[in-house]
Parts: structure tokens; C-alpha cells; sequence
């Protein structure tokens, strides 16, 4: 495909190739875009800007409801990139996409919500006769860096409220997955977005991401993706406003009067969803001494029922990881953990970039699949005796997007939920639990601020103050 600059398909004599993960045939190429084109793209998206700002709300409003009907009409097409692209099975993608209209909906209805507040004065000895409000405007351009494992409705999670708020939006898409974020650029170009409004620039992060985030012009950076990126990125943005959607290492809590048939189901779907490339991947598993051995039987069980293989198969659970290097580097991590000790319960096998999913206990501490990120399909499991001894250990990771504990005592969740530090805390659900409207990021190592629209909406636009002397 071609990459979309300023209201143009382009071509580059330079072009990257990209593969389906499972094999490695390539499906398609995209340009090798070059700093001076992204460049271009941000002199292009503050003019575009500047042309139509200030656009109005029923403009933004259909533009973004007209966008979604484009993706709702071609679901399928959309479904079968990712799957080919990306690394999720065709019936996960496909929910992927039906959470992009979703989110494109959402972002329709909250263009029309954007408002602010009256300023009461008076308050002030002297300013009796002083009358004010503010409102919220948009920042101009908005630059959007996003990661492979969702690679469509993470970048309609940055589109949708940008251009719900009004600004001009540069989308750099992850090396490996640009198809689904062109395609999405389609959608909205149909749907009658402005040239220059939305350019979708294909490349590699330290080049074209890195201008994009270096760019004075840029007045807001969204980005989701990994830890030390982002740390990069935050010391090398300048003055805009940074938001920074992370990783995690997510626990689950199950209580001893759990409902298990609930919690194994969901805990196993929350551990190898999209091959466990998730920011929710449910990786820290934290099981009542009471229920341990029975809770484990049955993961296994359900594990055990997995099957892995072609993602365009209806039939398939689990995909591939994103590429063979990542694969070699999960099995290493894990025969790092069997070398200390530790029991591997089910799993542990590669073929090429496909890593069997692996439930594995008594990891010690120190060994990375119990300390980092693991971004596969691995868990790990823990018994503990009380719930003060549980919170401590899924708080002891300087990482907190979402936890969650399985539980039918009210108490207990009550407690739960303002023990554990993380963004959001699931109750009887996995980590792995999401709708496109609710305020998502993490706390500690996750990020910082907030998506799901409405928030997303606050990083996008900024306060103007009217104070009128009567
Ligand atoms: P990554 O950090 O490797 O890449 C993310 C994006 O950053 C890509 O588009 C990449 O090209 C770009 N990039 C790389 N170097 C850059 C640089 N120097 N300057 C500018 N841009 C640069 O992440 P990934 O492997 O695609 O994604 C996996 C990570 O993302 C995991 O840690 C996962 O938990 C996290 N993630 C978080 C969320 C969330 O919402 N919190 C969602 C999905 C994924």
C-alpha cells in the first residue's frame, strides 16, 4: 500500500516489507518514509489545521460516524489484515475490528460534549463586576505512535478524539502492522475528512517516530508501546504534552470463594490473547492456597484444549508471536526459569515464531518472567494464605495498568480495589477486560494519563480562558 501524506497516496522508491509473522511471506510493502517526509507531513497538518480550524462539530461529528459505517461495511476486509499483518487469529481480529467502530462511534458522540464551565469571579475581592468561562480547544497536531498488537483500534484510539477535538492527527504506525492503519486512513479519507487532516507516514521509529516526537510543532505526542521506548521518547519530546500508554505485568487475585469455572475461563482467555502480546496479558496469577491445586488443574486443562496454528483458520485459538526473534527470546526467558527451579505446569515448546501457551509456578523472584514484561503467552502462578499477602505481591512490580480479583464477598473487592496500584481493577473479570469508553492507563511504570476517548479528549485539546470586565 501507499502511505498518506497530505491528502495524497504516496509512494517511495525505498519500501519496507511486510510479513505475515506466521511464515513470513510477504503480503505487502509499504514506503520507507524519511524524516523529511514526516517533516512535510507536520508543515502539512498545521496547514491543514489552520484551513479548517475552527471545524465545526457536525462536520467532526459525520465525518467520524461516516468513517465508522466505512469500517462496519468492510468488517471482513479489515479483519482478514490484521490477521495476515498482525498476530491475531482471524476471530480475535475480528473483534478488534467491531472495537474500532465502537471507538470511531464513541469519539462521533463525544465531539459533541466538548464544553467548559462558567468561572464564578466574585470570589475574588474586586472582581465583583469581572464575568468568565472557559472552553476547551484543540491543540492543533496531534502525533500518534502505536504498537503491533492492536493495530487498528489502538490507532482509532488516538484518530477518533483527535479529530473529535478538531486537530490535524500524524499517525506513525508499528514497522511490522501499517496495513490496518492505512486502511483506516481509507476509511476516514471516504468518509470526507479534509486533506491533511489525517496522514498515516510508514517508517522506522528512530527515524520518522523520532521526528515526530522531536517536532516543536507537534503540541501533543500519544504514544502506546513499550517501557524503554517510551522513556525514550519522554526525553526527547520537548515541550508538548506526552501520553504514555505502556506495559504492565498484570496480576490476578483469586479468593478462595471465587466462582472457578468463571475464573479459569477468564484468567486463560486474559493469558493468551493475541499469543499473550497484550498489554492486559495476564501474567501474574495469584491463587488461594485453598483452590491452588485445583485452580491449576483446570487452567491446564483449558490450556491444554488451545489450539495454535493458522490464524485465518476458524477454528484456531492462538497465533503466532510477531517474530521468531521474539519467540526464541520467550523460550529462553522460560528455560531460564526451569534452570532456577521453577515447575513448568504445560507449554514451553517453539516452532518457529509460535510458542506453545505455558503455565509455569515456583519461578524464583528474580528471573525475568516473574520481573518483566513478558509480551507471550506465559504465566505465572503464586499461592498465597490472605489478601494483604496478595496485594503485596501484585503491587511489588513497578508496573500498574489494570489488576483484578475474582472474589463473591463485596468486602473483599471492596479491599481489592483500593489496595492494588494500578489504572483500573477488574472484579470478577480478567486484566484483560476493556470497553472503548472507560478511562484506561496505568499508574507507577504503566504510563501516564489517560485514553478511552473522553480522556483521551483532555490530552487533546487545551484550556482557553474568557474573563469580560463588565
Ligand atoms: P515498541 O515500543 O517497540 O514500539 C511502539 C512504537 O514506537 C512503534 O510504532 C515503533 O516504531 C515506535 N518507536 C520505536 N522507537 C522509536 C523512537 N526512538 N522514537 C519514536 N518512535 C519509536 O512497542 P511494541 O513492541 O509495538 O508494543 C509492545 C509494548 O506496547 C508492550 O510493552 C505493551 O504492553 C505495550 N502496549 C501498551 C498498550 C496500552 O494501551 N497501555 C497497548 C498496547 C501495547
Amino acid at each position: 500500500m501507499r502511505m498518506f501524506l497530505n491528502g495524497k497516496w504516496v509512494d517511495r522508491e525505498e519500501t519496507r516489507d511486510v510479513v505475515d509473522p506466521a511464515n513470513g511471506t510477504v503480503i505487502d510493502t509499504v514506503p520507507e518514509a524519511t524524516a523529511d517526509d514526516m517533516r512535510a507531513a507536520i508543515t502539512a497538518a498545521k496547514a491543514a489545521f489552520e484551513a479548517n480550524h475552527p471545524f465545526p462539530a457536525h462536520r467532526r461529528i459525520e465525518i467520524l460516524r461516516g468513517a465508522a459505517d466505512q469500517v462496519a461495511s468492510r468488517h471482513e476486509e479489515f479483519s482478514r489484515i490484521i490477521a495476515r499483518e498482525g498476530v491475531k487469529t482471524i476471530r480475535e481480529a475480528r473483534k478488534e475490528v467491531t472495537r474500532c467502530i465502537e471507538t470511531l462511534r464513541v469519539s462521533s458522540e463525544e465531539a459533541r460534549r466538548i464544553t467548559g464551565e462558567t468561572v464564578p469571579f466574585d470570589q475574588s475581592p474586586g472582581a465583583e463586576n469581572r464575568f468568565g468561562f472557559y472552553t476547551r480547544v484543540p491543540v492543533g497536531v496531534v502525533g500518534a505512535i502505536t504498537p503491533f498488537n492492536d493495530p487498528l483500534n489502538l490507532v482509532a484510539h488516538k484518530v477518533g478524539p483527535a479529530i473529535a477535538a478538531g486537530n490535524a492527527v500524524i499517525v506513525k504506525p508499528h514497522e511490522e502492522t501499517p496495513l490496518s492503519a492505512l486502511l483506516l486512513a481509507e476509511a476516514l479519507e471516504t468518509a470526507g475528512l479534509p486533506a491533511g487532516l489525517l496522514q498515516v507516514i510508514t517508517g522506522a521509529g528512530a527515524v520518522v517516530g523520532d521526528a515526530l516526537v522531536t517536532d516543536p510543532r507537534v503540541r501533543t505526542l500519544s504514544f502506546s508501546g513499550g517501557r524503554e521506548t517510551g522513556e525514550k521518547i519522554l526525553g526527547r519530546a520537548g515541550m508538548k504534552k506526552v501520553g504514555m500508554e505502556l506495559g504492565s505485568i498484570a496480576p490476578v487475585i483469586v479468593m478462595a470463594d471465587a466462582k472457578l469455572d468463571e475464573a479459569v475461563a477468564s484468567s486463560v482467555s486474559g493469558a493468551y490473547w493475541a499469543a499473550g502480546q497484550n498489554c492486559l496479558h495476564v501474567q501474574r496469577l495469584l491463587l488461594h492456597e485453598d483452590i491452588y491445586d485445583e485452580f491449576i488443574k483446570r487452567f491446564v486443562e483449558a490450556t491444554e484444549m488451545y489450539t495454535v496454528g493458522d490464524k485465518q483458520d476458524e477454528d484456531t485459538d492462538m497465533g503466532p508471536l510477531i517474530t521468531e526473534d521474539v519467540a526464541k527470546r520467550v523460550e529462553a526467558w522460560v528455560q531460564e526459569a526451569v534452570d532456577a527451579g521453577a515447575r513448568l505446569l504445560t507449554g514451553g515448546e517453539r516452532n518457529g515464531s509460535f510458542y506453545q501457551p505455558t503455565l509455569l509456578d515456583r519461578v524464583p523472584d528474580e528471573c525475568a518472567v516473574a520481573a518483566k514484561e513478558v509480551f507471550g503467552p506465559v504465566t505465572v502462578v503464586w499461592p498465597f494464605r490472605d489478601l494483604d499477602d496478595a496485594l503485596d505481591k501484585a503491587n511489588e512490580v513497578d508496573f500498574g495498568l489494570q489488576g483484578a480479583i475474582f472474589t463473591t464477598d463485596l468486602g473483599t473487592a471492596f479491599r481489592a480495589v483500593e489496595g492494588l496500584r494500578c489504572g483500573g481493577v477488574m472484579v470478577n473479570d480478567s486484566t484483560d477486560y476493556r470497553i472503548d469508553a472507560m478511562p484506561f492507563g496505568g499508574m507507577k511504570g504503566s504510563g501516564l494519563g489517560r485514553e478511552g476517548v473522553k480522556f483521551a479528549l483532555e490530552e487533546m485539546t487545551e484550556i482557553k480562558l474568557a474573563c469580560f470586565n463588565l
